[in-house]
Parts: C-alpha cells; structure tokens; sequence
C-alpha cells in the first residue's frame, strides 16, 4: 500500500522520543512508493523558536528520515489560510468574537452545568448574537477579535450526514458538534490549528493523515470543514501514545527524553528506533 503522509511537528521545544516514533510511524505508512512529507507548523510564532526548527531537521535527518522539499513551513503562508477564512466569512459562517478568556469564563460559570467538548467548556455563543452593526463598530474602534465558525450554520450548510476513516479504529461519523463554536482565527495569531492543518492537508495532497490518538476528535471537525471547502477527504490513522516506564506519556518539558540528549549520551539511531514501536 502506498500513500501520501506527513509529520507535522511544531518548533515549540526539541523533540522527544514521542515525536520520534510518530514521525518514523508516518514514514512507514507511505510504504515504499509513496511519499513522506515534512510539514512545520509553525503558526504560534510567540512559541516557536528558530534553535527548535533547525533541531527538528537535524534530529530527523539522525533518525535516517527522508523527506521531500520544499518543505511547507506554515509561517510563510498566512495569505492562504486568510483566503480561506474570507471563504468562509463569504458564506456567512464565521463571526467576530470579542470576548476575553475571562468574559467566557464567567458566562460559562454563570450557566452552571455548561457543556463540555475535546477542548474543555463549549463557548456559549455571546458574540453570535452581536449585530452586524455592533460588529462594525467594534472592529473600527480597534477591538481585538477572534473569529469563529458557527457550528450550527455549517453543519446546516452540509445537511447531511460525514464519514471518515481511520485505520486504527474503522469508519466514523463525523460529530464536529462537538467542538461548539469553536475558533478559526485567533485574536494573536490569523489563523488556527484546525484551519492550517485542514487546508494544507489538502493542498498538498495528503491521502493518509497519521498523527497521535490525542488528535483523534479533531478529525471530526476537519472533516466538516472539508466538506464545507470542497476539499479531498483523506484517510487516517491515529497511533497510540508511547509512554515512559511510569506509563506517563512523553512530553516535551521532560528534557531528558529529547532525542538531542539521547544521541548526547550516546545512542544509536538504532537504538532509538527500537524504542519507537507504535500502533
Ligand atoms: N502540529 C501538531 C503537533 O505538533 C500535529 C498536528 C497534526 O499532525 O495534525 O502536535
């Protein structure tokens, strides 16, 4: 079998053991035709430093991974993902949400038993009920603002049932519901996590996407904003997690997991890779 799959790792800390294992997982599902593609994902540019980007390709090419080039670095194409919010906004799908972590906070204090999705309490909707004009105002008085897919709109939109597959654990139907209303652009960064990953999934053409099983609901969104873009539906595989002795998973604070201070003391690539065997 052969596919088209991608690491995606982000340059907010050096990579450990988990990465390596992740990373070598995606390597092996494109088989021996297929394709591996390096992704950088490096949106949060408050987080991202350029010692932990070169330490990727260094630690990867360690490992004895192959990748093709140019490879898509995601701070470079904020112009895309805008385009596609403009796509969305087009479609009267997205909306301006002005409130702060604390404004949310306390309304969704305030409803009590308030529903919860993968990313914690579901935003209660304030800012969906805001005028078109309280709206213009806002922005021109230079409030700061986050803009947010309304669910209900888009799965309207859609109006029918959304599957999706994954290797691990068969079809799926996609319940994006699950994530309310959530955020598509950040008030610091123009876009999302699951926007740049969606879109450039499909951009480049990616016909397997394998990532941790701690992603796994997230494919459940994607799939709706597939489907509401018009692009190709992927297939999946979400991998366990590798975790330590203590049965704790890797974690990129643990310093003394990083594959740089691995090959310090003195391991192998081998070595490494024999720690990395996932499912
Ligand atoms: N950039 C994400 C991370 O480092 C991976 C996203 C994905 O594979 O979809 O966790």
């Amino acid at each position: 079998m052969t596919a088209i799959t991608r690491f995606a790792p982000s340059p907010t800390g050096y990579l450990h053991l988990g990465h390596a294992a992740s990373a070598l997982f995606s390597f092996k599902q494109s088989g021996p035709h297929g394709r591996f593609l390096l992704r950088i994902e490096d949106i949060d540019q408050t987080r991202c430093r350029a010692e932990y980007l070169d330490a990727i390709y260094q630690d990867l090419a360690w490992l004895g991974l192959e990748w093709e080039e140019p490879v898509r670095v995601q701070s470079d194409h904020f112009s895309d993902y805008q385009n596609v919010l403009d796509r969305l906004t087009d479609m009267g799908l997205l909306y301006p949400c002005f409130c702060t972590r604390k404004d949310i906070q306390a309304e969704v204090a305030q409803i009590g038993n308030a529903p919860h999705g993968p990313d914690g309490a579901l935003y209660p909707g304030t800012c969906r009920a805001c005028s078109a004009k309280e709206r213009r105002d806002r922005i021109a008085a230079g409030e700061s603002y986050a803009l947010r897919l309304d669910m209900t709109a888009a799965v309207g939109r859609v109006g029918r049932e959304l599957v999706w597959f994954d290797r691990a654990a068969g079809r799926q139907i996609a319940t994006p519901e699950i994530f309310g209303d959530v955020v598509l652009a950040r008030k610091e960064t123009p876009t999302s996590y699951h926007l740049s990953v969606t879109h450039d999934d499909h951009l480049q053409g990616i016909s397997l996407v394998t990532r941790g099983e701690d992603l796994f609901f997230a494919s459940h969104l994607h799939r709706l904003l597939q489907e509401v873009l018009g692009y190709d539906v992927p297939e999946y595989h979400h991998h366990g997690l590798l975790t330590g002795p203590d049965g704790k998973r890797f974690a990129k604070r643990d310093k003394s997991k990083t594959l740089r201070s691995m090959r310090e003391e003195g391991l192998e690539p081998s070595d490494v890779i024999a720690m990395t065997d996932l499912v």
